[in-house]
């Protein structure tokens, strides 16, 4: 049987957070032919918003602690402010999109992080997609937007990296889809040098990874970014990119 072809794009906080980089986003996912689900991150929006509330952000080595406070701030963001903001902008552009967390129709149920060693509180760590419920919504026409949240199925929601998301929702798919997974950032792909858009690595191994880590040139988010990236890769997707919203069709090429 032949696999049908599915765009997956993950679009992350820095590009959600500003105007101008989520519209020429959106206009390009717009204009992907056939099959798409966007995955977005959430972005320090809810940095933002908690202050405001009086909720005080912690942070663990650049990572978001999710206390039962934050959770609920979180869940109020992602699936409401940014979730339906990206919803709304899609349907404009006649995208039929519909903006989903992990727990409607129990799309993605994830297992709270241990406690050890490092605490994040409210965060999952994905268990299970359920690929008949998204089939069925992608052949309805629908283009699924997750947010990124997932649920316990026991009755909570839990906090989910965004990158995590679209790489285990397109693992999940490989076998019925033909999968380009496309991560959309706030740089050209992975950089040799972050201080030279220049200095863009076209493809990147596995092995090449882990010295590049070690020797400082990549760094943060980028890391694990790249480790999603390579279980995509490993587990059937067929394609997989991380870019910015200049070039979808560009930036750096993770093979196998
Ligand atoms: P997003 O929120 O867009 O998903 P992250 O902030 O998690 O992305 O990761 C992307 C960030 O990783 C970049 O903005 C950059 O600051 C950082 N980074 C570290 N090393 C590199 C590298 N070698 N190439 C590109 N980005 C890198």
């Amino acid at each position: 049987m032949t696999r049908r072809k599915l765009n997956i794009v993950k679009v992350g906080g820095a590009v959600v957070e500003n105007e101008e980089s989520l519209q020429s986003l959106l206009k390009s996912f717009s204009g992907l032919k056939g099959l798409k689900i966007l995955s977005h991150g959430g972005g320090k929006i809810a940095t933002k918003i908690a202050a405001s509330l009086g909720v005080e952000s912690k942070m663990i080595d650049g990572r978001r602690v999710t206390n039962a406070e934050m959770l609920k701030v979180v869940t109020m963001v992602y699936a409401g402010l940014v979730n339906k903001t990206v919803v709304a902008r899609l349907q404009a552009l006649g995208v039929n999109a519909l903006g989903l967390t992990g727990a409607d129709m129990n799309i993605i149920r994830s297992v709270r992080r241990p406690a050890q060693p490092v605490d994040f509180g409210f965060v999952g760590d994905v268990k299970e997609v359920d690929t008949k419920a998204l089939s069925k919504l992608i052949d309805a026409g629908a283009v699924p937007v997750l947010a990124p949240l997932t649920h316990d199925k026991e009755g909570s929601m839990l906090n989910t990296n965004g990158d995590t998301i679209a790489s285990s929702v397109a693992q999940a798919l490989s076998n019925e889809y033909e999968i380009t997974l496309t991560f959309v950032s706030d740089t050209p792909g992975v950089m040799k040098d972050l201080s030279d858009p220049d200095s863009l690595i076209p493809t990147i191994t596995k092995a090449d990874f882990a010295p590049l880590v070690e020797d400082g040139t990549i760094s943060e988010g980028m890391i694990p970014k790249l480790q999603n990236a390579f279980d995509a890769i490993e587990s059937g997707v067929s394609r997989v990119v991380i870019t910015s919203v200049k070039d979808l069709e560009g930036g750096t090429t993770i093979t196998a």
